[in-house]
């Protein structure tokens, strides 16, 4: 894939509408008070925002706000699924549904955070979001309506792109800057962009640059550090950063399914039988490569999966029954910290062990700190590694934390992003 795209500085937005795909897919308080309980994604969006509003363009902004089902008939099928009887599915339950992800917050926060007035659309391509973009005037910004509220979102329906391209009038512009959707290829996240000259934005622009830069020109010694739970999850990662990292370190619940592969007795441990051969054929790969690959030579291991289980360090390998793996060791964390000192990039995915315990913090903070002093570019991707980093304190020590969980993933297993294909090659 070609990273290297034109951005909102290549195009002239004065003078022009502008459709932004934002990701203002922000949580929201579990009781539909319509609370927002972060909003780092809105903040992130501003220097985009402000650029275009500074440049004298008419913003027309859009974002999906969690998964609303955008009809009565899908809406039941999947209570139904959920084992709901039919008397309790109505009307009206759906309708609040879709009430709880309007962007009524949203504009809400976003307007507060500019400190001018946001126009709200009542609708994503309606009579209400038509005359609202029509009268809309350079400098203003205006937000539509959640865009999966047209069921044609989702599908990449041509005629619903079509319609989101043509509010903007004449000679429109489409700027992406929702890197948090740009693996999916919905209307608004790439459909649009055949109607419309479609450029990147400074998040999209910046994801690229860290992480494409990383993987397509990397500054070597290239180290990936991957953890998290599951072997399965992350097979196309370490199938990709195997092609490219001279060192490759496992962490976390996957690295049982590794140990088991090589003869080891795991306890408890999460353990992926179905994965065990691909473990084993991943470390004979590795080395036929080249590439280095650490394993844990020690664990943290706990006698319940619970933050106040026993705890003890354990050989790899070598885990009592009643015993699972929740951290890795101390021996551990000096090889791991070793290995990352004199890299020149480093690329993190995955937790080393179950942080969200304290007690079983220690490794995956022992491998942040280690990146906090390195003079390497260090790249965090994946929504738990980033939420790791951030509530263990080393977020600014970081060059490079993804704002996208899932399209990072993607990114880093080498796949074609829809939402970045479709932008203009620079
Ligand atoms: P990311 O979202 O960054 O891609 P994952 O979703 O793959 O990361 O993994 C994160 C989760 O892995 C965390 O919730 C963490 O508790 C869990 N985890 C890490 N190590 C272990 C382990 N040894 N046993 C069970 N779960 C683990
Ligand atoms: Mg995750």
């Amino acid at each position: 894939m070609n990273y290297n795209k034109k951005t909102v500085r290549d195009v002239d937005v004065s003078g022009k509408k502008v459709l932004l795909r934002c990701d203002f897919n922000v949580p929201m308080a579990k009781d539909g008070s319509g609370v927002i309980t972060d909003d780092k994604r809105i903040r992130a969006a501003l220097p985009t925002i402000q650029y275009l509003l500074d440049q004298g363009a008419a913003v027309i902004a859009c974002s999906h706000l969690g998964k609303p089902v955008s009809t009565f008939e899908s809406y039941r099928k999947k209570q139904l699924e959920k084992g709901k009887d039919e008397a309790s599915i109505t009307e009206e339950k759906w309708k609040k549904s879709l009430s709880e992800l309007r962007m009524e917050p949203v504009a809400a926060r976003l307007s507060q955070l500019l400190g001018k007035p946001v126009i709200l659309a009542d609708d994503v391509v309606g009579p209400d979001a038509q005359a609202k973009a029509a009268a809309l005037k350079s400098g203003e910004i205006l937000l539509l309506q959640n865009t999966r509220f047209e069921k044609g979102e989702t599908k990449n329906d041509p005629e619903l792109a079509g319609k989101m391209a043509s509010l903007t009038g004449s000679g429109g512009v489409y700027v992406s800057d929702a890197f948090g959707a740009v693996h999916r290829a919905h209307a608004s996240t790439a459909g649009v962009a055949a109607y419309l000259p479609a450029v990147s934005g400074f998040l999209i622009q910046k994801e690229l640059d860290f992480i494409g830069g990383a993987l397509a020109n990397p500054k070597r010694p290239l180290v990936a550090i991957l953890g998290g739970s599951k072997v399965s999850s992350k097979i196309g990662v370490i199938n990709n950063l195997l092609e490219i990292a001279d060192t490759i370190i496992i962490g976390g619940g996957m690295a049982y399914t590794f140990a088991a592969a090589q003869g080891g007795t795991v306890g408890d441990s999460l353990l992926e039988e179905d994965w065990k051969d691909y473990a084993g054929d991943m470390v004979k790969k590795a080395a036929d490569k080249g590439v280095k690959l650490l394993l844990p030579v020690d664990t943290v291991i706990a006698d319940k999966f619970a933050p106040d289980a026993q705890s003890k360090v354990a050989k790899a390998g070598q885990i009592p029954d009643g015993w699972q793996g929740l951290d890795i060791g101390p021996e551990t964390v000096e090889l791991y910290c070793a290995a990352v000192a004199d890299a020149g990039t480093v690329i993190w995915n995955g937790p080393m062990g179950v942080f969200e315990f304290e007690k079983f913090a220690a490794g995956t903070k022992a491998v942040a700190e280690a990146l906090s002093k390195t003079s390497a570019i260090t790249i965090i991707g994946g929504g738990d590694s980033a939420a790791a980093v951030q509530q263990l304190g080393y977020a600014d020590k970081m060059t490079h934390i993804s704002t996208g969980g899932g399209a990072s993933l993607e990114f880093m297993e080498g796949k074609e992003l829809p939402g970045v294909a479709c932008l203009l090659d620079a």
